[in-house]
């Protein structure tokens, strides 16, 4: 290593314009600790400084400008806290209002009016006048113009990092002045020259620079590509790696046979003809399930695909060569409802089915152990208490884990060690489709089983919006779907934040049904996540055998309730819930052989976001397309489930924008995998080696390495 490279390892502090003050504020607001850890903090945007703008084009989409003019007029306006200084600002093509709230007496006194200005702001709308708030003036001299015109940097900022000098200017300013010290020899080149020359990248020096400091928006765009490139390439590099060194070096159990189990659920206890997609899902499970091979697979579906039956065939395939099964489940009551589903589908095949979860204590939990741990349990079902170190199974084959994305990482890990030599084959199935990005990096390490075809004869859900005007039509609707012997669901938000609210909301809630559809002639049952579990199971359980009429209650139903002569699902303040949240209750209803339908109440007023959402359920009942419109909308990082995880901190990738790019980095690490596993090659050198210093970084994004 050439010692030009520490320049980079050296510690913040010791950057010329930096010292231990500001190096305290950048540790403690954003992480840097290096000079290195500085450079990988990338602008988000630019202020074009190659040009000025003329003041006659500018409009309120205008944003970030350059003008260069002069200073017309300049007024105090107003006193005491409102006094503010106003200017006008003028070039050969028209003028422009300039408004300051702070620093008016000093800026009174230091601008002159007449002279000619480099000015710098945002262009913003007030009262249908244009205006620049807080511009930046730079005296026009001979030196200012024939400074280098670069893009300025806009760098993300927190309040204290403005206040200490420490802004995009004051950050610019210092990097600038870093940049000024690098050369090519600090930045090892970390592609290959293939690569890089079939890509037309450029080097890994120009493009750090270029993304601070690009001269040009061809610069400014190579630049992007390829660190956008390497971001998602490593991270894919490193997930497919792990996924082939785990088929390669894990071996799993080997379910050789089909046998009775199996054959007689098939023929005896299976009461539909499978979808095409059921079946070729059933098939790739049983290629890895009797290859010797680990199976670590991810089966999406949209809610009421039939991923259950799936799962259930997939333990009996496991049953048949002697292993036990589990299947984990989030909550409580989708562990339950799976129970009761999976003992009702076997009935009578001699397998016993058990159930565990927090709730089961002592005695019971004693003697559930013990048979767990001497095989006479086939199947347990149950929540993460199935994780927990005393549950020991006698012969674990096959472990499936039911709406993943609620589970961390720890806990996933932990199912890896419930048997030995090798760890049960894993196979995770989401609750709802995510987009095909975010399985990518979330689940890239898996392989996938996608079942896109749903049961033969399911209707579309009738899908509409309705704001309080139409609370009476409403109402008037569900007595006639109630007289017609139907099911209602009316569901609550729950925020945790404000736990007591929601409540209120769900009382009121209760009290206004209540009114309107009175005892004796309608039974209400309401279920919320501060009952008891013995409670909530005792009104459930009335809604099931259909004993009430309506069901009110918090999302906790958003899983698993199987209840086919439910066919109307009411949602309230549906403004507050997220798009896979919505449809994961929608997907409630149309479960028989009625016709459903799903009414989204709202106030009057909904924010744009909550218009589209409420548009996308509307049009579409897809879960696959409702995941790429959840994404689009909140950002990969917010979609349920990924927050905690790390995945998502990309640098500069965007898994909306960069969906090609995240397929073609993909397909081109595959390839380079396919010739060259270890990266052992001269020619990947670089890859293995540049693998090897973020691995540690990558670590928390794979589930097991
Ligand atoms: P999800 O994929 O949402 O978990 P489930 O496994 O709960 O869906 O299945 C939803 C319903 O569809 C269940 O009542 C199940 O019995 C039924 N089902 C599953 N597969 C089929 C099929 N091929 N034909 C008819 N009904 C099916
Ligand atoms: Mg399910």
């Amino acid at each position: 290593m050439s010692n030009q490279q520490n320049i980079l390892s050296s510690p913040i502090e010791y950057l010329k314009g930096v010292g231990p003050q500001k190096a305290d504020i950048l540790k403690k607001e954003i992480g840097v600790f290096t000079f290195r850890d500085l450079v990988m903090k990338f602008p988000f945007r630019y202020i074009d400084k190659t040009q000025f703008h003329k003041i006659s084009t500018l409009n309120q989409y205008a944003d970030y400008v350059q003008l260069k003019g002069i200073l017309r007029r300049m007024s105090m306006v107003g006193n005491g806290p409102k006094k503010r200084l106003v200017g006008t600002f003028r070039d050969d093509s028209g003028a422009i209002e300039l408004i300051w709230f702070k620093g008016a007496n000093w800026l009174q006194r230091s601008l002159v009016v007449g002279k000619e200005y480099i000015l710098y702001g945002k262009v913003s709308h007030f009262n249908g006048k244009l205006n620049i708030a807080h511009p930046e003036l730079e005296e026009v001299t001979p030196a200012s113009l024939t400074k280098e015109k670069t893009f300025a940097p806009i760098y993300p900022s927190t309040e204290k990092l403005n206040t200490k000098g420490l802004d995009s200017k004051g950050r610019g300013k210092i990097m600038k002045g870093l940049f000024a010290k690098l050369s090519e020899k600090d930045f090892p080149e970390n592609l290959p020259e293939y690569l890089i020359k079939k890509y037309g990248f450029p080097s890994k020096y120009q493009a750090m620079r270029h993304i601070h400091f690009p001269t040009n928006q061809q610069e400014m765009d190579a630049a992007k590509e390829r660190l956008k490139f390497e971001e998602l390439f490593f991270l894919q590099l490193r997930l497919l790696q792990i996924r082939n060194r785990r088929k390669s070096t894990i071996k799993g159990y080997h379910f050789e046979k089909i046998d009775t189990y199996f054959n007689r659920f098939f023929n005896e206890k299976l009461k539909f003809e499978l979808t095409g997609a059921q079946k070729r899902v059933l098939k790739e499970i049983r290629l890895d399930l009797k290859s010797q091979v680990h199976m670590n697979r991810l089966l999406q579906g949209d809610v009421g695909s039939g991923k259950t039956i799936v799962g259930l065939m997939s333990m009996l395939m496991a049953l048949d060569n002697g292993y036990q099964a589990c299947m984990l489940a989030p909550t409580e009551i989708l562990a339950k409802q799976h129970l009761i589903s999976i003992s009702e589908m076997v009935e009578g095949l001699d397998i016993e089915v058990a159930f565990l979860s927090g709730s089961v204590k002592g005695k019971k939990r004693k003697v559930l152990l013990e048979h767990l741990a001497n095989g006479d349990i086939d199947i347990l079902v149950g929540t993460h208490a199935i994780l927990e170190d005393p549950v020991i199974f006698k012969n674990l084959g096959l472990a499936i884990t039911d709406e993943q994305h609620r589970f961390g990482v720890a806990q996933r890990a932990k199912l890896w060690h419930k048997n030995d030599p090798y760890p049960p084959h894993i196979l995770v199935m989401t609750a709802t489709p995510i987009p095909r990005t975010l399985s990518m990096t979330l689940y890239g390490d898996l392989d996938v089983s996608v079942i896109d075809e749903l049961p033969p004869g399911r209707k579309e859900i009738d899908t509409s919006h309705k704001t309080e005007y139409h609370r009476i039509a409403v109402f008037e609707f569900i007595r006639k779907q109630i007289a017609l012997g139907r099911q209602i669901y009316f569901v609550y938000p729950l925020i945790e934040e404000s736990e007591t609210l929601d409540l209120k909301n769900l009382e009121e809630g209760y009290e206004a049904l209540s009114r309107e559809f009175p005892m004796p002639q309608y039974n209400i049952s309401i279920v919320h996540g501060r009952m008891k579990p013995v409670d909530k199971e005792f009104e459930m359980q009335r809604f099931v055998k259909g004993e009430t009429n309506i069901m009110i209650a918090t999302t906790v139903i958003e899983v698993g309730v199987n209840v086919p002569n439910a066919s109307v699902m009411v949602i309230e303040n549906t403004e507050r819930f997220g798009l896979s949240q919505l449809h994961q209750l929608r997907g409630r209803v149309g479960r028989g052989a009625e016709k459903s339908y799903c009414i989204l109440m709202t106030g009057d007023k909904v924010s744009n976001e909550g218009k589209e959402r409420i548009s996308t359920m509307v049009r579409t009942n897809n879960g696959f397309e409702i995941a790429e419109a959840d994404m689009r909308l909140r950002g990969p990082g917010n979609i349920e489930g990924t927050q905690q995880s790390g995945v998502l901190n990309f640098q500069i990738a965007d898994l909306v924008r960069d969906q090609q790019l995240l397929t073609d980095v993909r397909n081109i690490a595959k390839g380079i995998l396919e010739h060259d596993p270890e990266l052992n090659h001269t020619d990947n050198i670089r890859l293995k080696n540049h693998l090897e210093t973020i691995k540690s970084k990558l670590k928390m994004w794979s589930r097991i390495s």
